[in-house]
Protein backbone atom coordinates (compact mmCIF):
# COMPACT_ATOMS: atom_id res chain seq x y z
CA UNK A 1 0.00 0.00 0.00
CA UNK A 2 1.20 3.50 -1.12
CA UNK A 3 0.36 5.12 2.33
CA UNK A 4 1.74 2.68 4.37
CA UNK A 5 4.86 3.70 2.57
CA UNK A 6 4.27 7.13 2.78
CA UNK A 7 3.88 6.91 6.65
CA UNK A 8 6.77 4.77 7.14
CA UNK A 9 9.08 6.98 5.12
CA UNK A 10 7.06 9.68 7.63
CA UNK A 11 8.22 8.10 10.74
CA UNK A 12 12.03 7.73 9.88
CA UNK A 13 12.58 11.40 8.71
CA UNK A 14 10.41 12.47 12.49
CA UNK A 15 13.09 10.15 13.99
CA UNK A 16 15.96 11.81 12.31
CA UNK A 17 14.64 15.55 12.76
CA UNK A 18 13.88 14.77 16.66
CA UNK A 19 17.30 13.55 17.36
CA UNK A 20 18.44 16.55 15.61
CA UNK A 21 16.19 18.43 18.04
CA UNK A 22 17.17 16.37 21.28
CA UNK A 23 21.16 16.69 20.46
CA UNK A 24 23.02 18.88 22.32
CA UNK A 25 22.94 21.52 19.48
CA UNK A 26 21.18 24.53 20.58
CA UNK A 27 21.34 27.00 17.77
CA UNK A 28 22.38 30.47 16.79
CA UNK A 29 22.04 31.85 20.22
CA UNK A 30 25.34 34.71 20.55
CA UNK A 31 26.56 36.53 17.68
CA UNK A 32 29.61 38.47 18.05
CA UNK A 33 29.32 41.91 15.51
CA UNK A 34 32.70 43.47 15.06
CA UNK A 35 32.69 47.25 14.13
CA UNK A 36 36.48 47.23 12.29
CA UNK A 37 39.09 49.60 13.12
CA UNK A 38 38.10 52.00 15.76
CA UNK A 39 40.26 54.64 18.28
CA UNK A 40 43.57 55.43 17.34
CA UNK A 41 43.10 53.35 14.20
CA UNK A 42 40.56 55.40 11.72
CA UNK A 43 40.69 52.21 9.35
CA UNK A 44 40.45 53.35 5.69
CA UNK A 45 39.84 57.50 5.13
CA UNK A 46 38.16 58.84 2.11
CA UNK A 47 40.45 60.70 -0.35
CA UNK A 48 39.05 64.45 0.88
CA UNK A 49 39.76 62.86 4.56
CA UNK A 50 36.05 63.61 5.52
CA UNK A 51 35.03 60.00 6.12
CA UNK A 52 36.62 57.37 8.01
CA UNK A 53 35.76 53.71 8.17
CA UNK A 54 35.79 53.30 11.79
CA UNK A 55 32.53 55.43 12.04
CA UNK A 56 30.78 53.97 9.39
CA UNK A 57 31.51 49.98 10.13
CA UNK A 58 30.35 51.31 13.75
CA UNK A 59 27.00 52.34 12.36
CA UNK A 60 26.45 49.40 10.06
CA UNK A 61 27.29 47.11 13.23
CA UNK A 62 25.01 48.90 15.82
CA UNK A 63 22.08 49.28 13.51
CA UNK A 64 22.54 45.40 13.30
CA UNK A 65 22.67 44.45 16.60
CA UNK A 66 19.89 46.31 16.88
CA UNK A 67 17.70 44.72 14.31
CA UNK A 68 18.90 41.08 15.53
CA UNK A 69 17.92 42.28 19.56
CA UNK A 70 14.37 43.45 17.95
CA UNK A 71 13.73 40.21 15.67
CA UNK A 72 15.42 37.49 18.03
CA UNK A 73 15.27 38.72 21.85
CA UNK A 74 16.65 35.30 22.78
CA UNK A 75 19.55 36.30 20.51
CA UNK A 76 22.87 37.45 22.50
CA UNK A 77 24.17 40.24 20.61
CA UNK A 78 28.04 41.10 21.54
CA UNK A 79 30.03 43.81 20.38
CA UNK A 80 33.40 44.04 20.06
CA UNK A 81 32.68 47.97 20.40
CA UNK A 82 30.25 50.37 20.50
CA UNK A 83 31.98 53.59 21.03
CA UNK A 84 34.61 54.77 19.40
CA UNK A 85 37.76 52.78 20.89
CA UNK A 86 40.75 51.22 19.65
CA UNK A 87 40.34 46.91 20.47
CA UNK A 88 43.32 44.95 19.47
CA UNK A 89 42.30 42.36 16.50
CA UNK A 90 43.48 39.76 19.14
CA UNK A 91 41.10 41.20 21.64
CA UNK A 92 38.23 40.74 19.54
CA UNK A 93 38.97 37.32 18.87
CA UNK A 94 39.38 36.52 22.24
CA UNK A 95 35.95 38.19 22.98
CA UNK A 96 34.25 36.46 20.31
CA UNK A 97 36.08 33.00 21.74
CA UNK A 98 35.23 33.39 25.86
CA UNK A 99 31.44 34.40 25.45
CA UNK A 100 31.31 31.18 23.40
CA UNK A 101 29.88 32.91 20.71
CA UNK A 102 28.14 30.96 17.23
CA UNK A 103 28.67 33.34 14.53
CA UNK A 104 30.91 36.35 14.23
CA UNK A 105 30.56 38.77 11.84
CA UNK A 106 33.51 41.51 11.25
CA UNK A 107 32.26 44.97 8.93
CA UNK A 108 34.41 46.57 7.27
CA UNK A 109 34.59 49.36 4.33
CA UNK A 110 37.59 48.65 1.25
CA UNK A 111 39.88 50.59 0.08
CA UNK A 112 42.55 50.57 -3.08
CA UNK A 113 44.73 52.57 -5.08
CA UNK A 114 42.63 51.69 -7.78
CA UNK A 115 39.96 54.52 -7.74
CA UNK A 116 37.82 52.60 -10.08
CA UNK A 117 37.64 49.66 -6.82
CA UNK A 118 33.88 49.17 -6.30
CA UNK A 119 31.39 47.18 -4.50
CA UNK A 120 31.21 44.34 -2.14
CA UNK A 121 33.34 41.09 -1.40
CA UNK A 122 33.21 39.10 1.76
CA UNK A 123 35.83 37.34 3.22
CA UNK A 124 36.60 34.37 5.01
CA UNK A 125 39.70 32.80 6.95
CA UNK A 126 42.10 31.22 4.39
CA UNK A 127 45.35 31.48 2.57
CA UNK A 128 45.09 33.06 -0.61
CA UNK A 129 48.26 34.05 -2.97
CA UNK A 130 46.36 36.13 -5.68
CA UNK A 131 47.86 39.81 -4.66
CA UNK A 132 44.48 41.73 -4.91
CA UNK A 133 43.73 39.25 -1.14
CA UNK A 134 47.37 39.98 -0.07
CA UNK A 135 46.37 43.44 -0.43
CA UNK A 136 43.16 43.59 1.62
CA UNK A 137 45.23 41.76 4.48
CA UNK A 138 47.64 43.91 4.44
CA UNK A 139 45.05 46.79 4.99
CA UNK A 140 42.94 44.92 7.71
CA UNK A 141 45.92 43.53 9.99
CA UNK A 142 48.20 46.46 9.55
CA UNK A 143 46.50 47.89 12.12
CA UNK A 144 48.84 45.45 14.82
CA UNK A 145 51.41 47.85 14.22
CA UNK A 146 49.64 50.19 17.12
CA UNK A 147 48.79 47.32 19.09
CA UNK A 148 52.19 48.28 20.59
CA UNK A 149 55.88 46.62 20.27
CA UNK A 150 54.74 43.34 21.41
CA UNK A 151 52.83 42.46 18.62
CA UNK A 152 54.92 40.38 16.67
CA UNK A 153 55.28 38.26 19.49
CA UNK A 154 51.35 37.93 20.09
CA UNK A 155 50.75 36.59 16.46
CA UNK A 156 53.53 34.31 16.44
CA UNK A 157 55.46 36.79 14.78
CA UNK A 158 53.46 38.23 11.62
CA UNK A 159 54.03 41.05 10.02
CA UNK A 160 51.75 42.46 8.00
CA UNK A 161 54.09 44.00 5.53
CA UNK A 162 55.98 40.02 5.11
CA UNK A 163 54.30 38.80 2.53
CA UNK A 164 55.84 35.69 3.35
CA UNK A 165 54.97 35.48 7.29
CA UNK A 166 50.93 34.99 5.89
CA UNK A 167 51.88 31.51 6.02
CA UNK A 168 51.24 31.09 9.81
CA UNK A 169 47.52 31.02 8.63
CA UNK A 170 48.01 27.91 6.82
CA UNK A 171 47.86 26.33 10.17
CA UNK A 172 44.60 27.25 10.50
CA UNK A 173 41.42 25.29 12.05
CA UNK A 174 39.42 24.72 9.10
CA UNK A 175 36.23 23.22 10.97
CA UNK A 176 34.17 25.70 10.78
CA UNK A 177 35.23 26.79 6.56
CA UNK A 178 32.11 25.25 5.09
CA UNK A 179 29.49 27.37 7.30
CA UNK A 180 31.56 30.44 7.14
CA UNK A 181 31.17 30.08 3.25
CA UNK A 182 27.65 29.45 3.90
CA UNK A 183 27.24 32.24 5.60
CA UNK A 184 29.68 34.71 3.49
CA UNK A 185 27.64 33.30 0.23
CA UNK A 186 23.83 34.29 1.82
CA UNK A 187 25.31 38.12 2.78
CA UNK A 188 26.69 38.59 -0.82
CA UNK A 189 23.92 37.11 -2.26
CA UNK A 190 21.54 39.89 -0.14
CA UNK A 191 24.23 42.21 -1.22
CA UNK A 192 24.53 41.98 -4.64
CA UNK A 193 20.89 43.84 -4.55
CA UNK A 194 21.67 46.50 -1.93
CA UNK A 195 23.15 49.70 -3.22
CA UNK A 196 26.03 48.62 -4.15
CA UNK A 197 25.22 45.96 -6.43
CA UNK A 198 29.05 45.47 -7.71
CA UNK A 199 29.67 41.70 -6.27
CA UNK A 200 33.02 40.86 -6.10
CA UNK A 201 31.90 37.54 -4.31
CA UNK A 202 33.16 35.25 -1.54
CA UNK A 203 37.11 35.29 -1.06
CA UNK A 204 39.63 33.72 1.11
CA UNK A 205 42.46 35.98 2.85
CA UNK A 206 44.87 35.35 5.79
CA UNK A 207 42.82 37.66 8.34
CA UNK A 208 44.27 38.43 11.80
CA UNK A 209 40.77 39.17 13.07
CA UNK A 210 39.14 35.30 12.18
CA UNK A 211 42.42 33.55 12.63
CA UNK A 212 41.92 32.09 15.96
CA UNK A 213 38.18 32.43 16.01
CA UNK A 214 36.64 29.34 16.97
CA UNK A 215 32.80 29.52 15.00
CA UNK A 216 31.64 30.40 12.00
CA UNK A 217 33.49 33.52 11.02
CA UNK A 218 33.12 36.25 8.08
CA UNK A 219 34.55 39.62 7.14
CA UNK A 220 32.15 42.00 5.38
CA UNK A 221 34.02 44.89 3.41
CA UNK A 222 31.13 47.04 2.07
CA UNK A 223 32.58 48.88 -0.54
CA UNK A 224 35.44 51.09 -1.13
CA UNK A 225 36.20 54.37 0.84
CA UNK A 226 38.62 55.22 -1.94
CA UNK A 227 35.75 54.93 -4.87
CA UNK A 228 33.81 58.00 -5.43
CA UNK A 229 30.51 56.49 -6.49
CA UNK A 230 30.73 54.13 -3.67
CA UNK A 231 32.05 56.21 -0.55
CA UNK A 232 28.32 58.79 -1.75
CA UNK A 233 26.54 55.60 -0.78
CA UNK A 234 28.59 54.17 1.95
CA UNK A 235 28.07 57.75 3.95
CA UNK A 236 24.54 58.39 3.94
CA UNK A 237 22.29 56.96 7.11
CA UNK A 238 19.65 55.22 5.05
CA UNK A 239 22.20 53.12 3.07
CA UNK A 240 23.81 52.04 6.72
CA UNK A 241 20.70 51.23 7.62
CA UNK A 242 20.35 48.83 4.39
CA UNK A 243 23.65 47.38 4.71
CA UNK A 244 22.25 46.54 8.15
CA UNK A 245 19.57 45.01 7.17
CA UNK A 246 20.81 43.25 4.05
CA UNK A 247 22.97 41.35 6.62
CA UNK A 248 20.58 40.75 9.40
CA UNK A 249 18.50 39.20 5.69
CA UNK A 250 21.64 36.90 5.32
CA UNK A 251 21.79 35.80 9.54
CA UNK A 252 17.96 35.43 9.06
CA UNK A 253 18.05 32.97 6.23
CA UNK A 254 21.11 31.11 7.79
CA UNK A 255 19.79 30.97 11.18
CA UNK A 256 17.01 29.34 9.98
CA UNK A 257 18.85 27.18 7.22
CA UNK A 258 20.99 25.71 10.28
CA UNK A 259 18.42 25.51 12.76
CA UNK A 260 15.94 23.28 11.01
CA UNK A 261 17.52 20.03 11.58
CA UNK A 262 20.91 21.47 11.22
CA UNK A 263 22.91 20.48 7.75
CA UNK A 264 20.89 17.17 6.92
CA UNK A 265 17.52 19.26 5.51
CA UNK A 266 19.84 21.87 3.60
CA UNK A 267 21.55 18.81 2.22
CA UNK A 268 18.64 16.97 1.39
CA UNK A 269 16.59 20.62 -0.14
CA UNK A 270 19.26 22.93 -1.75
CA UNK A 271 22.72 21.49 -1.67
CA UNK A 272 24.71 24.66 -0.59
CA UNK A 273 27.97 23.27 -2.16
CA UNK A 274 26.55 24.14 -5.61
CA UNK A 275 26.30 27.44 -4.89
CA UNK A 276 29.31 27.64 -3.73
CA UNK A 277 31.09 25.84 -6.50
CA UNK A 278 29.57 28.44 -8.92
CA UNK A 279 31.27 31.37 -7.53
CA UNK A 280 34.18 31.57 -9.46
CA UNK A 281 35.92 33.86 -6.83
CA UNK A 282 36.26 31.35 -4.11
CA UNK A 283 39.46 29.77 -4.17
CA UNK A 284 39.66 27.16 -0.96
CA UNK A 285 43.38 26.54 0.33
CA UNK A 286 43.31 22.60 -1.46
CA UNK A 287 46.92 20.99 -0.54
CA UNK A 288 46.35 17.35 -0.10
CA UNK A 289 49.60 16.89 1.17
CA UNK A 290 49.34 14.39 4.02
CA UNK A 291 47.83 11.17 3.25
CA UNK A 292 45.86 10.07 5.83
CA UNK A 293 45.48 6.16 6.07
CA UNK A 294 42.97 4.04 4.27
CA UNK A 295 41.36 0.98 3.59
CA UNK A 296 40.41 0.73 -0.12
CA UNK A 297 39.48 -3.41 0.44
CA UNK A 298 37.02 -2.34 3.36
CA UNK A 299 35.13 0.79 1.49
CA UNK A 300 34.91 -1.23 -1.42
CA UNK A 301 33.05 -4.09 0.31
CA UNK A 302 30.72 -2.23 2.14
CA UNK A 303 29.72 0.32 -1.03
CA UNK A 304 28.38 -2.72 -2.90
CA UNK A 305 24.73 -1.55 -1.68
CA UNK A 306 26.01 1.55 0.09
CA UNK A 307 25.31 2.58 3.55
CA UNK A 308 24.40 5.13 6.28
CA UNK A 309 26.92 7.32 8.05
CA UNK A 310 27.55 10.68 9.95
CA UNK A 311 28.89 13.40 8.43
CA UNK A 312 31.26 15.47 11.08
CA UNK A 313 32.57 18.29 9.00
CA UNK A 314 33.33 19.48 5.45
CA UNK A 315 37.01 20.94 5.30
CA UNK A 316 39.06 22.43 1.96
CA UNK A 317 42.35 19.82 2.57
CA UNK A 318 42.77 16.20 3.72
CA UNK A 319 43.47 15.90 7.73
CA UNK A 320 45.16 13.95 9.42
CA UNK A 321 43.89 10.99 11.23
CA UNK A 322 44.94 12.13 14.85
CA UNK A 323 43.71 15.78 13.61
CA UNK A 324 42.35 17.56 16.27
CA UNK A 325 39.59 18.64 13.77
CA UNK A 326 38.30 15.22 14.27
CA UNK A 327 37.80 15.87 18.00
CA UNK A 328 39.29 12.14 18.28
CA UNK A 329 36.65 10.37 16.87
CA UNK A 330 38.00 6.88 15.19
CA UNK A 331 37.05 5.41 11.98
CA UNK A 332 36.53 8.24 10.00
CA UNK A 333 36.51 8.39 6.20
CA UNK A 334 36.45 11.45 3.98
CA UNK A 335 34.96 11.54 0.38
CA UNK A 336 35.76 14.75 -1.65
CA UNK A 337 32.57 16.16 -2.75
CA UNK A 338 32.79 19.51 -4.67
CA UNK A 339 35.89 21.36 -3.22
CA UNK A 340 35.63 20.13 0.38
CA UNK A 341 36.19 16.95 1.84
CA UNK A 342 33.72 15.64 3.78
CA UNK A 343 34.12 13.49 6.88
CA UNK A 344 32.05 10.89 8.02
CA UNK A 345 32.57 8.00 10.32
CA UNK A 346 30.01 4.62 11.38
CA UNK A 347 28.09 2.28 8.55
CA UNK A 348 24.83 1.72 9.33
CA UNK A 349 23.20 -0.43 7.16
CA UNK A 350 19.89 0.79 8.17
CA UNK A 351 18.64 5.16 8.77
CA UNK A 352 17.09 3.79 12.44
CA UNK A 353 20.41 2.66 13.43
CA UNK A 354 22.70 5.42 11.95
CA UNK A 355 19.77 7.78 13.81
CA UNK A 356 20.79 5.80 17.15
CA UNK A 357 24.29 6.30 17.01
CA UNK A 358 23.81 10.47 16.26
CA UNK A 359 22.93 12.04 19.75
CA UNK A 360 26.35 10.65 20.59
CA UNK A 361 28.44 12.22 17.85
CA UNK A 362 26.58 15.47 18.45
CA UNK A 363 27.79 15.79 21.40
CA UNK A 364 31.33 16.09 19.98
CA UNK A 365 29.86 17.36 16.74
CA UNK A 366 26.91 19.34 17.44
CA UNK A 367 26.15 20.04 13.33
CA UNK A 368 26.49 16.14 12.70
CA UNK A 369 23.77 14.89 10.06
CA UNK A 370 23.31 11.28 8.52
CA UNK A 371 24.43 10.93 5.29
CA UNK A 372 23.97 8.26 2.46
CA UNK A 373 27.06 7.00 0.73
CA UNK A 374 26.95 4.94 -1.92
CA UNK A 375 29.44 3.58 -4.60
CA UNK A 376 31.92 5.68 -2.52
CA UNK A 377 29.88 8.91 -2.90
CA UNK A 378 27.81 10.86 -1.18
CA UNK A 379 24.06 10.56 -2.32
CA UNK A 380 21.50 12.65 -1.51
CA UNK A 381 18.88 11.30 1.30
CA UNK A 382 15.25 11.71 -0.59
CA UNK A 383 16.89 9.08 -3.51
ZN1 LIG B 1 38.99 47.62 7.67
Amino acid sequence: MPSRVLLIIFCLLFQVVSHAQTGTFTGIRKVVIDAGHGGKDPGAVSLNRKHREKDITLSVALRLGKLINEQYPDVKVIYTRSTDVFIPLDKRTEIANKNDADLFISIHINAAKARSASGTETFVMGLDKSSSNLEVSKLENSVVVLEGDDYSSRYEGFDPNVPESYIIFSLLQNSHLEQSLQLAALVQEQLADGPIKVNRGIKQAGLLVLWRTTMPSILVELGFISNSSDLEVLVRDENQQNFAQLIFNAFKQYKIKYESGSGMTSYVTAPSDKRVENKPEVKPDVKPEIKPETKPEEKEAVSQDGFYSIQLLAVAKILRSNAPDLKGIKNTEYKLVGKFYKYHTGNFATIEEASAALPEVKKKFPQAFIIRVENGTIVPMNK
